[in-house]
């Protein structure tokens, strides 16, 4: 159930309504809109009842939410949700453009990239300072010390910080240090870890699942509104599918599908989706046509030094020529 209140409606008389669901055990969500505040309700066991509000003053109409998912659904706010990070967008008119390495690997690394980056006028800069990685072998990032790395890069230059928490330990140390918290495609099941990055403030980087629904995703994301977190932005990094002759299968189906069940952002990783930096110009320059709101991009001055994901990372070339590509494609596909 979605209770509209009228434009006008006063602070009293949403509090008013907001308490009537408390006292039906129920949990009230004020959805923050450009004209007129709505609230949204969950945890109600069966149908809800408009009868116990539509007479309240202030409450225009009530509209049943037909979805499982409810906060992060179109029915519930219709204008497209804009994240706003200091002037930065996420969302809005223009494309975003998260770009950066798979890891922080040392300080020269790091600001060799970032430094490139920032030269070509990218904002949002990526890498992993804890790093999910299949093989116990592998590089797993320099934890801590990545992420005092990062807060320096962004001293100095000025960019926004993207990087991964990868459990509850260690959330809020990634928390005080970045300025969107990913949550990676191998934790979007983990309800937990959703739950507390739900109950911060700072916007969340959620990635699908290998193997998830769209039901799935668009419920994990409403794990973390549901605790209060509006500042979610979704990205599909590719699926696992039948298809073998890439990382994962980058399913485009879904950026029009979110557009239109969603208010939230959608973002797409070409990288991960196909993990081969000769292939990534070409899905992401496909993603913004198809109605994205940005990408997200490995890049890395030396890829073959890399160490995780260099066989995916464009060269800063490479992402130059993606750049304008993207930025003019951008102009006719959010018109
Ligand atoms: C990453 O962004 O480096 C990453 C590990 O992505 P994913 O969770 O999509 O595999
Ligand atoms: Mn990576």
């Amino acid at each position: 159930m979605l209770i509209i209140m009228h434009t006008q409606s006063t602070d009293e008389q949403i509090e008013n309504v907001k308490q009537k669901i408390r006292e039906l055990n129920m949990t009230p969500h004020a959805i923050p809109g450009q004209l007129r505040c709505a609230i949204g309700i969950t945890g109600n066991k069966g149908p809800v009842d408009s009868e116990f509000f539509k007479n309240l003053p202030g409450v225009v109409q009530c509209i049943p939410v037909t979805k499982s998912y409810k906060l992060v659904s179109r029915e519930v706010r219709q204008e497209d949700t804009i994240i706003d990070l200091d002037g930065v967008k996420i969302g809005g008119k223009e494309i975003t453009v998260i770009a950066g390495p798979c890891a922080v690997e040392n300080e020269e690394q790091i600001f060799t990239i970032a430094r490139k980056l920032s030269e070509m006028d990218v904002k949002l800069l990526r890498a992993g300072a804890f790093k999910p990685r299949t093989s116990p072998y592998s590089f797993q990032g320099l934890g801590e010390k990545g992420l005092q790395l990062l807060a320096q890069v962004r001293e100095k230059t000025g960019m926004k910080i993207v990087t991964e928490a990868v459990d509850t330990d260690s959330l809020e140390l990634v928390a005080n240090y970045v300025d969107i918290i990913q949550i990676g495609a191998r934790n979007m099941y983990n309800y937990s870890l959703l739950k507390k990055v739900g109950q911060l403030k700072k916007p969340v980087l959620l990635k699908r699942g290998l193997s998830a629904t769209l039901e799935e995703f668009l419920m994990a994301a409403e794990y973390i509104v549901s605790e209060g977190n509006f500042n979610v932005i979704l990205c599909e990094r590719g699926i696992r599918t039948f298809s073998d002759f890439s990382r994962n299968t980058l399913d485009m189906n879904v950026i029009p599908t979110i557009k239109h069940l969603s208010h939230l952002p959608i973002i797409v990783d070409p990288s991960h989706a196909c993990g081969d930096r000769k292939y990534v110009q070409a899905l992401a320059r496909g993603a913004i046509a198809a109605g994205a709101d940005g990408i997200i991009v490995e890049v890395h001055h030396d890829p073959g030094q890399a160490l995780s994901d260099g066989a995916q990372s464009l060269y800063p070339m490479q992402f130059k020529q993606l750049l304008e590509q993207v930025t003019e494609i951008g102009k006719i596909s959010r018109n």
